[in-house]
């Protein structure tokens, strides 16, 4: 009779469906917006509506006090945000600008629709976010990720390289701080998502922040069809002033409103989970996630590294294993995102490599980061079990299901 439930024994549980996101107040909220007709005011043009409605400026507001941030500017994405954060760097064909080869893929290729040649700079094993940078006199920005939930190292990323615009991904942070400051607050700009799958979301949405004025109307510009408003604007500089629609929606900007003080409660859920599954999941061969000093983490996912000789499984082995007894784990995270096509080809926009053509000096070779590629391809895993309505019982679960695939490695 095989044990593992992979070879066909009994589950230590059942698959888990997480619980919808959705509240009394949420749908109170959503329903007065909807009894409205208001679904969004938007104009493309100078005046009034250039700003949106009232439901997309209630929600600035709110996010820029709650973030203690000077102005916040709500988009469609978080995509969206980081490409017009660019757009608002002044980021320019042929530019270089320092990424993370290890993160969802936006935030390394959001240069490229300005000419911006993304320079990956390699991720430190422990935290995961970028170290080394491979600064230049050409570095126009650099695009940090709090990967994980877990702040970049922003005073070392400021000491090398003094001067250049630093644009935080935050998507992954809310509620993550870094020397007290709230992750989204750490760079020149900072980008948030409100994806379906993020801390706080809206199925689709994200937001931009600065304390920089200039940067901000440049944003507000670029989500909202800059060209059209810059005239009547009076604004001169039109460097990346080809504007777009990536305008929050009224009910979109209800529902975070709404959520966003829920945010407090499920940080701590997870935090407290991820304490938990640290001090519990004591196993020769898997290693702890690290939380830098003077950084809390937000704990969108839990990422272990695993050492495939030590416990004597091959790690997708392993992994399969113990997702067919009712938890995820996940080998690796995202592919190294050099590796893609895209860089591999030098094909990006239209057919004849531009902009990667501009700069025929920065190459994408199989190697460049082997830190990332050691990480992606050996050594690390990740589980979502730390998720806010998960608690000891699950957890524990967890832990039982990992000692069950290890105890029963002669089956596999
Ligand atoms: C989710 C995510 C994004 C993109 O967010 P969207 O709102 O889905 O566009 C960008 N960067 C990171 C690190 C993310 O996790």
């Amino acid at each position: 009779m095989p044990k593992l439930a992979i070879n066909g024994g009994e589950p230590i549980r059942q698959p888990y469906q997480r619980k919808p996101t959705t509240s009394n107040d949420v749908q109170r909220a959503v329903n007065q917006v909807l009894m409205s007709g208001v679904l969004s005011d938007y104009l493309a043009a100078w005046g009034d509506k250039f700003l949106g409605g009232q439901a997309v400026r209630r929600l600035e507001e709110r996010w820029a006090h709650y973030f203690n941030a000077k102005h916040a500017v709500a988009v469609n994405s978080a995509t969206s945000g980081l490409v017009a954060a660019c757009g608002a760097a002044g980021i320019s064909p042929g530019d270089e600008v320092i990424v993370s080869p290890y993160t969802m893929i936006a935030s390394a290729t959001a240069p490229l629709w300005y000419g911006g040649i993304p320079v990956f700079a390699d991720i430190d094993p422990d935290t995961y976010c970028i170290t080394n940078l491979p600064v230049t006199e050409r570095t126009k920005a650099i695009i940090a990720v709090d990967l994980f939930g877990h702040p970049a190292d922003y005073d070392a990323i400021r000491r090398a390289a003094p001067g250049v615009t630093i644009i935080e991904d935050a998507a992954q942070a809310l509620g993550a701080s870094y020397h007290g400051k709230p992750a989204g607050t750490l760079a020149d700009i900072g980008v948030y998502s409100l994806n379906y799958h993020k801390h706080i979301h809206s199925g689709e949405g994200g937001v931009v922040v600065s304390h920089d004025d200039n940067i901000a109307l440049r944003l507000q510009l670029i989500r909202n069809h800059a060209e059209a408003c810059v005239g009547a604007a009076g604004v001169t500089n039109l460097v990346n002033m080809l504007g777009g629609n990536w305008r929050m929606g009224e009910i979109e900007a209800t529902i975070v409103y709404e959520r966003l003080q829920y945010l407090p409660a499920i940080v701590h859920a997870r935090q407290m989970n991820a304490g938990w599954l640290r001090k519990h999941l004591t196993i020769p061969g898997l290693t702890m996630p690290t939380v830098a000093k003077n950084t809390t983490h937000a704990w969108y996912l839990f990422a272990m590294k695993y050492d495939a000789e030590t416990i004597g499984i091959p790690r997708d082995v392993f992994c399969k294993a113990v997702q067919a007894e009712g938890f995820s784990l996940v080998p690796g995270y995202v592919k190294p995102i050099y590796l893609e096509p895209m860089f591999q080809k030098r094909m990006a926009i239209g057919n004849a490599g531009y902009p990667f053509s501009l700069r025929p000096d920065i190459t994408y070779p199989p190697g460049l980061c082997p830190t990332a590629e050691r990480m992606h391809f050996h050594e690390l895993i990740y589980t979502n079990v730390i998720h806010e309505d998960a608690g000891p019982g699950l957890l524990s679960q967890f832990v039982d299901a990992i000692a069950k695939v290890i105890e029963n490695k002669a089956e596999l």
